[in-house]
Order: structure tokens, then sequence, then C-alpha cells
């Protein structure tokens, strides 16, 4: 192929590919940050109520994590996963020591896809069952598997007619559109006698796990209604179903806890966490397990070690995020929430284009009604031309405010680093 053929392939590429890195469309190139704002080449600053992609927890530039990650690079840079190093050792007690009681140990992995997909493999084998049920409006990684175990409709896209991973099968999210329910508690009821039904139409024995968001993150920020998780613990119990935690975005005080099953008092047999562990200074993910999923690890040998599962660096960042985590963030996010949730909710009193606004902590989704029916968005194939969350996010880019958008394009998401201030929720709302 000629030179000048690929460098119109790449061009052409370059505007269809959403992460396809090109220097001449919109999106602003940023090369700086402090705390919650991030700054493009021409100095410009935008309020990060991303967090990128809800992980820079601890905002941009933390002194602490960037000495940390400084000291473990000139001490020692890189121990095999195999091999013992105090860094991770270390960090493996302090996980233990925030998370649910559930909870007896770690195994590291460098994603979220990829902790998914080792807590799912390692499901599966534990179990011996092939089958993971997982939620419409999900997001679970870009894997083939963990976007087959996706229940977002445009992730799953790419895997749907191609090489799927068998036995991933969809319930429904306890949400007000799926269900008739007339308060929380009755949608907490028909959502989780739906899960039931669903268990027992595919056969428990042939279910390993129910894999969860606790707050479903980049599908909608939506929590679930009070008592649907002591529920789905009762099923799991009952059935003999694994509960797995995706807290890869709930984790490391987004909700307001260390991890967003302690927001629900709920105790899962395995959790997996990613992103905000390190506040996305370097990549690092993991897979927590109960004693009795450890025991057999230790027993069988379940042994999926990667070359940068747990780098060292990535450990180090850890432990010093955590640090600022239990010094300051995560007392900052139980004192700030409450306040992104009463501006935000006067949104929905403001625009008839606003039908609902839900989270916790600070992981929050704005959800648009259809400006002509009034009438909640169900269906995520909506157009750009009356997509509101899109007139939404580029109004709020020309002035120095980023927000994400729900997987469905239905949803604006509201989810800043932790050490917001109410003067910042003020400006960017
Ligand atoms: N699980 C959830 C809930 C996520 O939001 C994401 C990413 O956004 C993932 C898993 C996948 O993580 P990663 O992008 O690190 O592979």
């Amino acid at each position: 192929m000629a030179i000048e053929q690929i460098d119109d392939e790449l061009e052409t590429a370059a505007k269809t590919i959403p992460h396809w890195y090109s220097a001449d469309d919109d999106v602003p190139t940023l090369v700086d940050g402090d705390g919650v704002e991030v700054f493009d080449a021409d100095g410009t600053a935008y309020l990060d109520f991303q967090s990128q992609l809800y992980c820079v927890n601890a905002g941009h530039s933390n002194q602490r994590i960037i000495d940390a990650i400084a000291d473990q690079l000139a001490r020692i840079p890189y121990v095999s996963s195999g091999k013992h190093n105090d860094t991770r050792n270390e960090l493996v007690t302090r996980l233990l020591e925030v998370a649910p009681e559930s909870m007896s140990q770690t195994l590291f992995s460098i994603s979220g896809s990829e902790a998914n997909e080792a807590a799912v493999m390692l499901a599966r084998e534990y179990a011996d069952a092939p089958k993971v049920l997982t939620r419409w409006r999900s997001y679970h990684g870009s894997t083939y598997g963990t976007a087959s175990l996706t229940g977002d409709t445009d992730t799953r896209a790419f895997v749907e007619s191609r090489a799927a991973m068998t036995g991933s099968e969809k319930f429904l999210p306890p949400i007000p559109a799926a269900f008739d329910a007339e308060s929380p508690e009755e949608l907490a009821e028909q959502a989780a006698n739906h899960l039931e039904f669903v268990i027992r139409n595919e056969g428990p024995d042939s279910i390993a796990a129910i894999l969860t968001e606790i707050v479903a993150g980049s599908s909608g920020g939506f929590t679930a209604p009070p008592g649907y998780f002591d529920r789905v613990r009762e099923l799991c119990d009952e059935y003999d179903i694994l509960m797995i935690a995706d807290e890869v975005i709930t984790g490391f005080g987004r909700t307001g806890e260390w991890f967003g099953a302690q927001s629900e008092g709920v105790q899962p047999d395995l959790m997996t966490f990613a992103k905000g562990v390190t506040s996305s200074y370097v990549p690092l993910a993991g897979v927590m397990m109960n004693e009795e999923i450890a025991d057999y690890v230790v027993e069988e040998g379940f042994d999926i070690g990667q070359t940068f599962a747990g780098h060292p660096v990535g450990c180090a960042a850890g432990l010093a995020a955590m640090d600022v985590y239990e010094d300051e963030l995560i007392e900052n996010t139980r004192s700030v929430s409450p306040h992104l949730e009463s501006r935000l909710g006067a949104l929905e009193d403001r625009f008839d284009v606003v039908s609902s606004v839900h989270g916790r902590g600070l992981l929050w989704g704005v959800e648009f009604a259809d400006s002509e029916t009034g009438e909640p968005f169900v269906d995520p194939r909506v157009s750009d031309a009356d997509n509101p969350v899109k007139t939404v996010l580029s109004a709020a880019g020309e002035n120095g405010a980023i927000f994400g958008m729900g997987r469905p394009g239905i949803q604006l998401l509201v989810s800043p680093p932790l050490c917001v201030t109410e003067t910042e929720i003020d400006e960017a709302v």
C-alpha cells in the first residue's frame, strides 16, 4: 500500500474512531492538571467533573502520590508478580484493612477489564459452572469476555455476532424504566423477583456468579432501591451462586465509603477494583475474594499471572493514594456530596427536559426526557440531533467544564475528583 494511501486511511480513521488520537479534532489537548482543574495547551482551565474516566479520585497532580511513585522508581521499579515485593505486600495488607469484612485475599491485575475477566474465570472454576449473570445497562470492560458481560448496547455490539463469551446472560437492572413500581420498595421487590425468575429459568446449578456494579457507573449513575442488594445476597446464598461486586468505579471513596458494597451493607464473595486505587496515576487493578475462594486459589494453584499485574510502581501509588483518601478525601466526599446532590436535584425542578437525578457520593447521573413527550428516554439509540446530553457537553466544554456521558447517551454523568469544593460544585452546576 502506498504511503499516501495509508495516510489517507489514517486520516479517515482519526475522524471516525472515537479514541483515535488526532491533533485536529475539537477535543482539547490537555497538558497540565491541578486538583479538580485540567489545562489545555493554551492555558484554558476546565473543571474536570468527570475525573477523566471516573478515576482520578485524588485530583490531578497530587504531590504525595507523585513522590511515592518517584521513590519506588528510584528503589526498585519492577519485581515480577511471582516474587515478593515489600510495597506490594504492604498494599495487600492495607486493602484488607479497608475492604468489606468478607474479603481475605487479593489477586492483582492491570486494568478493570482484566480484573473482571480474572474474577469471572476464578468464579467459574471455583463453582464449576459456566454461566455468569449481569445486568442490562452495565459496563464491565472492553475485552472479549468483559464486553460480553457488559449490558450496554454500544459496547456489546462488537462482540454480539462474533466471539461473545458463552454463558453470559442478562437480567434487568433495578431502575424505574424497567419495571412498573410505585415506590422504591416495590421496585426492589419486583427487580429481585425478576432476578430470581432469571436464575430459576437459567438453572441455578449452571450459574457460577452474578456480577454487578453497586452504583452503575458509566451507564447512568443509578443506585439500587433500598433492600435490593440484600435480596441479591439472599438469592446468591439460597441458590449457591457467587456474588461479584464490580467496584472499578465505586471503589476508593467515590460513594463516600471505601467501597460501594459498604454503602449498601452487603458482603460480596469477590470484588474487583481498578481506576481509583492509584487515582489512575499508573495502572493497577485487582480481584479481592473471600477466604474459601482464597483457599481454593492456593490449593488448586489457580495462576493467571500477568507481567505487569501488581506492578510495584502501581502499588506505591496505591498506598499513597489510600493515605490521601483516608486522611482527607473520604471525609471531604461525605461533606460535599449533599451539596452536589441538592444542586443537581434543583435541575430536575428547573428544567422539564431533566427527568431524574440519581447517584451517591460523588457519582451522579442526570437523566434527560424527550422534550416533546416529557418521557424519559428509554431507547439508548437516540439520535445526536435529539440528544440533549451532547448539547450540554459541548456548551459545558465552551464554558470550561467537563462532564461524562452515560453509555446509552441519554444521561450526563457528574463525577468530580474527591477533593472538589462546594465553590467548584457551584461553578460547574
Ligand atoms: N468496570 C467498570 C464498572 C468500569 O466502569 C470500567 C471502565 O470504565 C471497567 C470495569 C473496565 O475498566 P478498564 O477500562 O480499566 O479496563
